[in-house]
């Protein structure tokens, strides 16, 4: 498998428009755009540092996995998301390298990216997500 970067890291807060005024106001980044992931049931803000960005998660739903990781650790680094080249080879290629994933198959994250989760009891702790970019 081949990673070809940084994509973004999520960071879990309590309210993204608290968190704005942080990020946006004191550090100065630009606003990239909102968006709500059903699926994952957050509200996402994110915001370009390079060719990679910060996405602020506030959940939109108490038994989310963003709110039980708020109640359980508070605010802070969720997880790291690298891009790669090919999605459904790289979870091949991992699975057969005994790694355990909380997705075996890719689902549908945002702006049309196919992303999948790691099982963080087998990757240090840090929760990692892998996407593969829209190619349209
Ligand atoms: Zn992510």
């Amino acid at each position: 498998m081949k990673i070809l970067g940084i994509s973004h890291l999520g960071l879990a807060v309590r309210s993204v428009d608290e968190a704005t005024k942080f990020f946006s106001g004191a550090l100065g980044l630009p606003a990239g755009g909102q968006e709500r992931v059903e699926d994952q049931r957050v509200q996402l803000s994110w915001h370009p540092v390079g060719k990679s960005r910060i996405e602020l998660l506030e959940p939109t739903d108490p038994s989310s996995v963003v709110a039980r990781f708020l109640e359980k650790r508070g605010e802070g680094i969720h997880h790291v998301c690298f891009i790669v080249e090919d999605i459904k080879g790289a979870l091949k290629e991992l699975q057969a390298k005994g790694i355990r994933l909380i997705d075996e198959i890719p689902r549908k994250g945002a702006g049309g990216c196919q992303i999948a989760f790691l099982h963080p009891e087998s990757t240090h702790g840090v929760l990692i997500e892998l996407s593969e970019e829209s190619k349209i």
